[in-house]
């Protein structure tokens, strides 16, 4: 039951840097080209290389900024074939060692030995993670379809640059210029027109409902399946979670919130709003803290508890509401422990709201896939410990006055089992509540968001909606009697 250290949650901030793709591509490339131009720089031909670097830059911050999501990423290449049409063929040397170094980096460091110090995956790893990798749409370091065009470009101007410099012909770098304006012509016009799958926001904060002055249930207890896609959890053998189905009402549509990223689904789902206003825009987060009220705030406000039970990156935005247990465990054990934990906090400190993070779904379609059998099984695993648990409060008489929530924070794709960008698979998850106020076999076709977790969390305790909720209150799911209109 090892809560994760001071050391984890650091480290795992610093393995953000390189697995998400953004702060890669440029610590990528700089490293790519020390390695390349290593002699000239221990003889102290510095020079050229940091003009080289300078004069790169405009093409960097356009990388950095503009992601090219799913499709968008084909368009990549236009880029890198004007470059071979215009400009001197590149160094195929650099290029090769580029494409080298990140087939090491991401198929056996990353997809074998990393995840073999972490969660024991074995050391043949890497013959599936190569697959994983090629096809992976998300937003991390692991896209190769993204990042080879992008770090093969830099690397072609970086180098082309420094090879003009040395030839002093500086004028040549106006050309450079130019062809950086085509670059991005190409990237605005592509994400202005054709970037048209986010989901849409609510525009208005939670008015719908008044938080009511009493509240309607003495708990509420939250267990979000990190990343379980949704057809997957239908095609699994579930029993108990099937069960609560039938008991409760479930969310046919429930859609996650863009970029399906653990942090900003999390950080979304329990402020009720998006990254725009809660600053949670990646897993990789400059600054700490939500910039909004949380749920936890609002139940502080009427004297009640929250706690949260999960990875130490939600440390990142919800601080001391927080209670972590390491992610660096044998895959097999990671939920089991999850569980024992949980069970503990809720006999030890028997907060009023308790959210409860699963990994080892998540885990797995990161590390194996989601389109293989190992991804059931975790989703069967969790179906037993989520009925273990729920049995066990109810011996204690603790799920009489309780509603019980059951989600995923965003589905996975079919790549590394990737999400972020909502390729197919990522944008609608599993949703559903049973209770003593919530309606029975009910179904709800409508479309809603995760941000009306917060609400409805805040309804069903009594607390006022934190200052930035948006979502409605799942007013659908409840009973008539407690379903006051004002
Ligand atoms: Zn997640």
């Amino acid at each position: 039951m090892k809560s994760a250290s001071k050391f984890e949650k650091i480290a795992a901030r610093g393995w953000n840097l390189l697995n998400e793709g953004k702060p890669f591509t440029p610590i990528f490339v700089v490293g790519t080209m020390v390695l390349f131009h290593f002699q000239d720089l221990l003889q102290g031909d510095i020079f050229p290389f940091l003009i080289g670097l300078l004069f790169t830059l405009p093409l960097f911050i356009l990388y950095f900024y503009y992601d090219f999501p799913l499709f968008l990423r084909n368009y990549l290449w236009i880029p890198i074939i004007g470059y071979l049409l215009i400009f001197d063929s590149p160094n195929l040397a650099l290029w090769g060692l580029g494409i080298g170094l990140y087939f090491f980096f991401t198929v056996f460091f990353w997809g074998t030995f990393y995840y073999h110090l972490r969660i024991r995956t074995d050391w043949l790893n890497f013959t599936r993670f190569w697959k994983l990798v090629l096809k992976n749409s998300d937003s991390t370091s692991g896209n190769a379809q993204e990042q080879l065009p992008k770090f093969l470009l830099l690397l072609a101007v970086w180098d082309g640059i420094m090879t003009i410099l040395s030839a002093d012909e500086m004028f040549q770098t106006i050309s450079y210029f130019s062809f950086y304006g085509g670059v991005f012509a190409l990237a605005f016009i592509l994400h202005y027109f054709l970037f048209d799958w986010k989901p849409k926001q609510y525009e208005s904060f939670t008015d719908d409902l008044h938080a009511p002055e009493e509240s309607r249930n003495e708990k509420v207890i939250v267990i979000v399946i990190d990343g379980m896609r949704k057809e997957r959890f239908y095609e699994a053998n579930t029993p108990f979670l099937d069960g609560l189905v039938e008991k409760g009402t479930e969310y046919l549509n429930m859609e996650t919130v863009y970029p399906a990223r653990t942090v900003v689904c999390f950080s979304s789902m329990f402020t009720g709003t998006y990254p725009k206003e809660h600053g949670m825009k990646s897993n990789m987060v400059w600054k700490l803290g939500i910039k909004v009220e949380s749920i936890f705030d609002s139940l502080r406000k009427v004297g009640k508890t929250g706690k949260m039970l999960g990875i130490a990156h939600l440390v990142d935005s919800f601080g001391k509401d927080v209670e972590t247990v390491t992610a660096v465990m044998h895959k097999d054990q990671a939920d089991r422990n999850i569980m024992n934990k949980a069970k503990k906090i809720m006999n030890e400190q028997d907060p009023d709201l308790f959210i409860v993070q699963l990994i080892g779904t998540d885990q797995i379609g990161h590390s194996r896939g989601v389109l293989y059998d190992e991804y059931l099984e975790k989703i069967e695993e969790a179906d037993a410990l989520v009925k273990e648990f729920v049995e066990e409060l109810e011996s204690e008489g603790k799920m009489d006055n309780t509603t019980l929530i059951i989600c995923a924070d965003h589905g996975q794709a079919d790549g590394i089992g990737g999400h972020g960008h909502l390729d197919e698979g990522e944008r609608y998850v599993p949703f559903f509540m049973v209770g003593p106020g919530i309606k029975q076999g009910e179904k709800v076709q409508e479309k809603r968001s995760l941000v009306s977790m917060t609400p409805t969390i805040a309804y069903l305790l009594g607390a006022p909606y934190p200052s930035h909720s948006r979502g409605p209150v799942l007013k659908e799911a409840l009973k008539e009697s407690w379903n006051q209109h004002e």
